[in-house]
């Protein structure tokens, strides 16, 4: 079962038409990237995956449940699936830790020694367990976003949404950034899909490559036939 799948999918912000006639599957463990220009829709695609915007008609299936069904509880499918913005969106009266501990205590009512455990490894994995203390003003960009990547990882979601998760960032920080998230791809349950203008990884850790424009998908390619013409 696909994790993932647009059945003609229209979406209309008034009268603008915003995504036109999208098909596409995306199966678990999948990393998806979405390029194209600013204007093509691409952010407007990824956020209609957990419910930020509602699609008009077609179906949108996630994790075997259709999201256009107005019963559907999206509750459940944002579990599910997380998401990293351009911009962090971390709580900035809370410290790192309880940046990643606030959703998995309130959403899945995970015990506390286990929900700090979990924290703790997650700030491992990304590089930054000596900020676990630190408030968020605190932090460089790279390192904001890292945090927001663990939090996001701390629900342990079946899919990862990324929303441009670099292009706020000073260009000595990107790296770092685009490193977490290459270890995620590599994990091959994690399904990804990810925005962004970084060829290197949609090269190095991306298994298709999707090219939008005026609303449309144009392309779908593995990477190999989109770098390559293979
Ligand atoms: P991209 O991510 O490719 O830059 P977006 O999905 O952000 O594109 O936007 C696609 C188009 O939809 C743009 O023309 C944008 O101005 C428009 N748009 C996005 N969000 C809204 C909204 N909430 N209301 C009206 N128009 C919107
Ligand atoms: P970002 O690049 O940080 O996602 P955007 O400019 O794409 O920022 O969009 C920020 C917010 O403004 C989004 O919620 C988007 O839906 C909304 N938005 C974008 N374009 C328009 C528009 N033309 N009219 C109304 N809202 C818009």
């Amino acid at each position: 079962m696909s994790m993932i799948e647009f059945q003609d999918v229209e979406k209309y912000y008034g009268d603008f038409h915003a995504l036109k006639d999208i098909n596409l599957k995306i199966e678990a463990g999948e990393t998806v990237v979405l390029i194209g220009p600013s204007g093509s829709g691409k952010s407007t695609l990824i956020r209609t995956v957990n419910g930020l915007e509602r699609i008009n008609s077609g179906k949108l299936i996630v994790n075997g449940r259709d999201i256009a069904d107005k019963k559907t509880d999206m509750n459940k499918t944002r579990k599910n699936v997380g998401m990293v913005f351009q911009h962090f969106n971390l709580y900035n009266n809370k410290t790192v830790l309880e940046n990643i501990m606030l959703a998995p205590r309130l959403v899945l009512g995970r015990d506390e020694a286990e929900n700090k455990k979990l924290a703790m490894e997650l700030l491992e994995k990304v590089g930054l367990a000596d900020k676990a203390e630190s408030m968020p003003a605190m932090l460089s960009g790279g390192q904001a976003q890292r945090i927001a990547i663990a939090r996001s990882l701390a629900m342990q979601p079946k899919c990862i949404l990324f929303d441009e998760p670099t292009s706020a960032l000073d260009p000595e920080m990107i790296d770092d950034v685009l490193n977490v998230m290459k270890d995620i791809a590599r994990d091959s349950s994690m399904t990804m899909l990810v925005v962004t203008h970084e060829m290197g990884f949609a090269r190095e850790v991306g298994d298709r490559v999707i090219f939008m424009a005026d609303g449309q998908i144009l392309e779908d390619d593995t990477k190999e036939k989109f770098f390559d013409g293979e």
